[in-house]
């Protein structure tokens, strides 16, 4: 149970004062939904600002407050011209306000011809005319404007303005109580770290580094203390001691040797099951590495030993291409391999989960519905869980030691993680690598172009697909969800391609039914269709193998390591591929290295480390959703300099203060909660 002081932090957002149904929205869209997410929406700068006596003093692109009295205003001559509003400052300079669409109301009300007020803004020069454009306060004589020398800049969405979402953030952080000391006492005072409240605060008032670095480290230490947790309570539990002896794997009948990486996580994998101990291990490989044949000999292992495996997949597509794949692969072993999904209804659910419970089938492959509650084993033993990061780690290692005797985890993961973060992400779980690709694999062009090339990628899509190929189309978005009118939506590309390639061409998107994504995918994949045009579904573990060009549009949009997992889904067969890049018109000077070095390497480490690096820590607040890391406080500066301290800090709670007991160990209980990393609580209790 969550502890009654955090409470207030966790009311939703509707209970602070001007928050109705129609801010909801766009502070949903942030992530923020109760107090404490807005409390901890940290500003992702500050401006500071100067006051002058006269804009002489002042230095053109400086922030500054004047005050100024209002001589004129000239608007409305076109509805596209700017409306403009002349003021001078106290000796008689002119300047001009500028605004930009309809916002003469506005401009009319708050400055008023004849009257002075205090206007904070920055100072542009345009033409021969110095200028304020949409100044960021106006404020009447007397009024506070002194006294916004420092604001914080928040994260937006449409429909919250700065002023809107730091008076949300100020009621917020009155709500915030005070909570017990978390942290090492040492460690505190060595650091001259605030209190949590107090850093709450600070870190809304100014660059206060001491502030934020202690909020990323209360982050970091809550996930690496909740990892250990779910870790020591792992040791603590029995499994099953799975030895093979090797009848199911001698019958497979692969179409190739196995390469050494492979060959080693095998073995290592095996040993791991051979103990009492439940395994907890994550297998880490790259795109194309070739793990779904690990897993199989894995899971094998445990039929062997007349156990059950099971093989849970993020997506319904990935478990049906996993299915279709194992079974495949499975065929001359005897093992008897099934499909459960939240789609299958009636009877053959009935089927498949009678053939669960009574043991006649070995392995079963699936979504989450694998898990649920009405779903019964006769002997599970072992969990494949494949595409990690795209589930809660500790979430998904509790889920899979559902049971008594807690089966071996395999969590296999394609995001390269940079070295940095996989203590973050993964605690101190065992890691096999597959750093070998088979022998083989022709290397991917890359090619970075502008949008405007579009027709004559079109024409050598054409020659792709008469010469029998396939090919990819990632569009970044489905409709205008909200994002700028200009992302490409992949229904409209379908359209225009479907004119040009008509029954040739096939569309998956997360709004279609789950029945038309199939039979497209089904389509696309046995290669009756030739051109699959999709969002993001198709980022993970799709294998044709025929695909020879993967087209990505706006590419600056996406992440490195996402365009990496793209790009992966070609290059899989023995023909040349390549992947297309397509960007918009104007691409910042990070967006254009980034791209370019997609074109450069293909190792995913180095793009994933990259990729962190150029982006710098302020936007990384802004990946919550691609999964990089598990933070959203912690920046990747703070990370790779806290991280080590967090886990030292959490290993001594554990080891040495009792854990959970105690004093400090009911502050970590609450510092756990407050994170929502509260499954660790939940395990030490087994519950
Ligand atoms: P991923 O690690 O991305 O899941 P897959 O398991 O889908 O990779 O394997 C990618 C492709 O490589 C598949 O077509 C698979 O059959 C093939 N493959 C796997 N291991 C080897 C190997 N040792 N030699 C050659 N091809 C392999
Ligand atoms: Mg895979």
């Amino acid at each position: 149970m969550r502890p009654d002081v955090l409470n207030p932090l966790f009311a939703e957002t509707d209970t602070l004062e001007g928050v109705g149904p129609k801010l909801k929205k766009p502070l949903g869209k942030l992530g923020l939904t109760r107090i404490r997410d807005v409390a901890y929406h940290l500003p992702e700068r500050f401006v500071s600002r100067r006051a002058v006596e006269t804009i002489d003093e002042a230095g053109e692109g400086e922030n500054i407050v004047v005050r100024l009295t209002v001589t004129e205003h000239r608007g409305g001559r076109s509805p596209r011209a700017p409306y403009q509003v002349l003021a001078q400052d106290s000796i008689g300079n002119v300047l001009t306000i500028t605004y930009f669409g309809r916002a003469s109301y506005t401009a009319k009300k708050q400055l008023p011809v004849g009257e002075t007020r205090w206007v904070a803004g920055k100072l542009e020069r345009y033409g021969d005319m110095l200028q304020i454009v949409h100044p960021d306060h106006i404020v009447e004589e007397g009024g506070d404007t002194l006294q916004r020398l420092c604001e914080p800049v928040y994260r937006l969405s449409e429909g919250l303005t700065q002023p809107r979402i730091a008076g949300l953030v100020t009621q917020a952080l009155a709500r915030c109580p005070e909570l017990p000391e978390w942290i090492e006492p040492t460690q505190v005072a060595k650091e001259d770290w605030p209190a949590w409240r107090d850093a709450m605060q600070l870190a809304h008032k100014g660059e206060h580094k001491a502030a934020r670095d202690r909020l990323a480290y209360d982050e970091l230490l809550a996930n690496s203390l909740a990892l250990m947790l779910v870790r020591a309570d792992n040791r603590k539990r029995k499994g099953q001691p799975l030895v093979g002896n090797g009848s199911y794997r001698g019958k497979l009948e692969l179409p190739f040797p196995l390469t050494g990486a492979q060959k080693r996580s095998i073995a290592e994998i095996e040993g791991d099951m051979a103990q009492e101990a439940p395994m907890l291990r994550l297998l880490q490989g790259d795109v194309g590495a070739g793990k779904t044949v690990v897993a199989l000999e894995a899971m094998l292992i445990a039929v062997e030993a007349g156990a059950q495996a099971a093989l849970l997949a993020p997506t319904e597509i990935l478990a049906r291409q996993h299915y279709e794949s194992l079974r495949r692969m499975a065929e001359p072993t005897g093992a008897q391999v099934a499909l459960l999904t939240g789609r299958d209804k009636g009877k053959v659910r009935e089927a498949t989960l009678m053939g669960m419970l009574d043991g006649s089938i070995d392995i079963i492959v699936g979504t989450h519905a694998i898990f649920q509650e009405k779903v019964a084993y006769r002997n599970l033993a072992m969990v494949v869980i494949d595409e990690q990061h795209r589930f809660g780690v500790g979430q998904r290692l509790m889920l899979a030691s559902k049971g008594k005797r807690a089966p071996h985890v395999l969590a296999m993961t394609a995001t390269p993680i940079p070295r940095t973060l996989t203590l973050a992400q993964y605690g101190e779980l065992d890691v096999s690598k597959l750093d070998e690709l088979p022998p083989g694999r022709q290397s991917i062009d890359t090619v970075v172009m502008g949008q405007d090339k579009l027709p004559a990628l079109v024409e050598r899509l054409a020659a792709q697909i008469s010469e029998g190929r396939q090919a990819y189309w990632v569009c970044p978005m489905v409709r205008e969800m909200d994002g700028p009118e200009d992302i490409a939506a992949a229904e409209a590309r379908y359209a225009s391609l479907k004119e040009r390639f008509g029954d040739d061409v096939v569309m998956v998107h997360g709004q279609l039914t789950p029945e038309l994504k199939d039979a497209a995918m089904q389509r696309f994949a046995s290669g009756q269709a030739k051109l699959l045009v999709a969002t993001t579904v198709i980022e993970v573990g799709v294998d044709v193998p025929n695909a020879t060009l993967m087209v990505i549009e706006q590419a600056e949009r996406f992440g490195l390591a996402q365009l990496h997992q793209l790009r992966g889904r070609v290059g899989r067969g023995s023909q040349k591929s390549f992947c297309v890049l397509l960007h918009g018109e104007t691409l910042s000077e990070t967006a254009q290295k980034r791209l370019s070095l997609m074109r450069e390497t293909q190792d995913g480490f180095l793009l994933a480390e990259e990729d962190l690096r150029l982006r710098g820590g302020g936007e990384l607040l802004g990946t919550r959703q691609s999964g990089d890391t598990p933070f959203t406080i912690a920046s990747f500066e703070q990370i790779t300099e806290l991280l080590p301290m967090a886990h030292d800090d959490a290993r001594l709670l554990m080891e040495r203060d009792g854990g959970l007991e105690g004093k400090r160990g009911e502050a970590a209980r609450t510092l756990l909660y407050l994170f929502e990393r509260d499954f660790g609580v939940k395990t030490l209790r087994g519950g």
